[in-house]
C-alpha cells in the first residue's frame, strides 16, 4: 500500500484531463507522504547556482507506473515550464539555506494563496506552496526539473487545466 492520498481540490489547480474524449473525468494529482515504504526513492536537487540544495524523498518513486508529474497551463507554469510533484514538507529536507533564506525570492499572483519561490541568483523556479492557513497546509510542489539525473522526458505526465480556473 502507497502512502498516497488524494485531494478532494488540488492545492494550485484542479486537474482536468484535457483529452476532450474524457474531459469529464477530473484527476487528483497524488500526494507523496513521508514513509518508511522500501518503494521510495531519495532525490538531490537544487537550483542551477547550487545555493538552494534540498533532498527528496518520493513513494513511489518517479519512475513508478503510479507515479505521474503535473504539467498546468496556468500563467506562471506556461511560462516557466514547470513540471511538478506535490510532496509533503516532511519529504524535503533542506541542505543549508531553506526557504526562509534572503536567498529565496518570493512571489504570489492573483488571489496570492499560493508562494512560489525562486534562487534570487540564478532564477530558477525551485517551488510552491499554499500561504493560506487551513488551505492545503503542509504541502509543498516541487518542480522536478531541479531534481538531479532525472530525464524529464521518461517522466510519465498528466496536463492539468489550472488556466481555466
Ligand atoms: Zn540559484
Amino acid at each position: 500500500m502507497y502512502p498516497i492520498y488524494f485531494l478532494p481540490l488540488h492545492p494550485f489547480s484542479i486537474a482536468i484531463n484535457l483529452d476532450s474524449r474524457r474531459k469529464q473525468d477530473v484527476q487528483y494529482p497524488m500526494v507523496h507522504a513521508m514513509s518508511t515504504d522500501k518503494k521510495s526513492q531519495r532525490y538531490q536537487a537544487s537550483c542551477h547556482c547550487q545555493s538552494i540544495r534540498y533532498t527528496v524523498t518520493l513513494a513511489p518513486p518517479l519512475h513508478d507506473p503510479d507515479s505521474w508529474v503535473v504539467e498546468c497551463n496556468c500563467s506562471i507554469c506556461a511560462r516557466n515550464g514547470h513540471l511538478n510533484v506535490y510532496v509533503q514538507s516532511a519529504c524535503i529536507q533542506f541542505d543549508g539555506a531553506d526557504l526562509s533564506s534572503s536567498l529565496v525570492e518570493k512571489y504570489r499572483f492573483g488571489k496570492g494563496r499560493v508562494q512560489h519561490y525562486f534562487c534570487s541568483r540564478c532564477g530558477s523556479s525551485l517551488m510552491a506552496e499554499s500561504v493560506e492557513p487551513g488551505f492545503y497546509d503542509g504541502v509543498k510542489a516541487l518542480n522536478v526539473r531541479m531534481f538531479q539525473g532525472v530525464d524529464v522526458r521518461t517522466l510519465q505526465r498528466r496536463e492539468v487545466d489550472g488556466r481555466s480556473l
